[in-house]
């Protein structure tokens, strides 16, 4: 069965879901996105997903052409009519068709997509072994230029440090921010754990503030593990007991070795082994369920 793709209302095959080469998502990368999960037809934090969405497009000024209501009912028919028990939804909402300039006013109407399909980030074994991160060259995007707390369009400074990354032959990169300072991965917000206790970048530094990355502080809280938002460098990612990265794709993975430096036992550690399995089944029974 093709996949059927959600565009402004309609649903298209795969082949014939076609997006204006005018599109400004396309020719400037003005939009918004969200990467959803559906587990065993429970889709994981919906209204978190749809309230950043929304919260990304009132700060680039993009009006959403649809409610919140009519958004989650686009987003599970499209979920019900590919069949889907276990996917990962892609929900676009670009400034739409305009001409050649930047204008955003040009775009009448801001275009919405959702893909529904399934998707593996990082290859099952590295749950279980661990991934080997390394910093890269390129720092992320000034906070204050562009609010990291946008899930837009825009992902070149990510590319560029996957890109980076990649050369090395390394699974991810971490990106530290203009002053040196640990802000996050290209697609997964880190987590350190020392001395038993939790520490993650604060958004302000340049993180994206992830969804899992809320789920897994409210776990922590919730079974008495102490956590806390930290400015974190090099130096602590290298001496830290336990690393791991946190993403709505890669759910929770751990860490074993950050620029050649062994993390810990050089194995995943036991927090990052119980968070992981409260992860799941926290997805196992916490979300918007539907029927297909
Ligand atoms: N940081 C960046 C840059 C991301 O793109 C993402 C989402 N892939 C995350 C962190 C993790 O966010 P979430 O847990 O909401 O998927």
């Amino acid at each position: 069965m093709t996949l059927k793709i959600y565009i402004d209302g309609t649903w298209y095959s795969k082949e014939d879901a076609k997006i204006s080469v005018f599109d400004h998502g396309f020719l400037y990368g003005d939009g918004v996105f969200e990467g959803i999960r559906s587990y065993d037809r429970l889709v994981f934090r919906f209204k978190e997903h749809l309230d950043r969405l929304y919260e990304s497009a009132h700060t680039i000024m993009l009006d959403i052409p649809l409610t919140k209501k009519e958004m989650t009912a686009a987003v599970l028919t499209t979920l019900k009519m590919n069949k889907l028990k276990d996917a990962y939804v892609r929900l676009i909402v670009s400034r739409g068709r305009g001409d050649l300039g930047l204008d955003p006013k040009k775009c009448q109407k801001a275009s919405i997509v959702i893909i529904a399909d399934k998707i593996a980030l990082y290859p099952k074994e590295l749950y279980r072994t661990g991934l080997e991160l390394i910093t890269v060259p390129t720092m992320r995007n000034i906070p204050n230029a562009l609010s990291p707390a946008i899930k837009s369009l825009n992902y070149l400074n990510n590319i560029m440090a996957k890109i980076e990354a990649g050369m090395g032959g390394y699974d991810e990169a971490i990106m530290l921010n203009h002053n040196g300072i640990v802000a996050e991965c290209t697609g997964d917000n880190i987590f350190i754990i020392k001395n038993k206790s939790l520490h993650t970048p604060p958004s302000y530094v340049g993180a994206l503030k992830g969804i899992t990355r809320d789920a897994i502080i409210e776990l922590a809280k919730k079974h008495t593990i102490a956590c806390q938002e930290s400015i974190l460098t090099r130096h602590d990612l290298y001496n830290a007991d336990e690393v791991f990265l946190t993403g709505t794709a890669a759910e929770v993975i751990p860490v074993i070795k950050i620029d050649e430096r062994q993390i810990g036992t050089g194995k995943p550690g036991s927090c990052t082994t119980k968070l992981m399995k409260l992860f799941k089944q926290l997805t196992a029974t916490d979300g918007v369920r539907y029927t297909i």
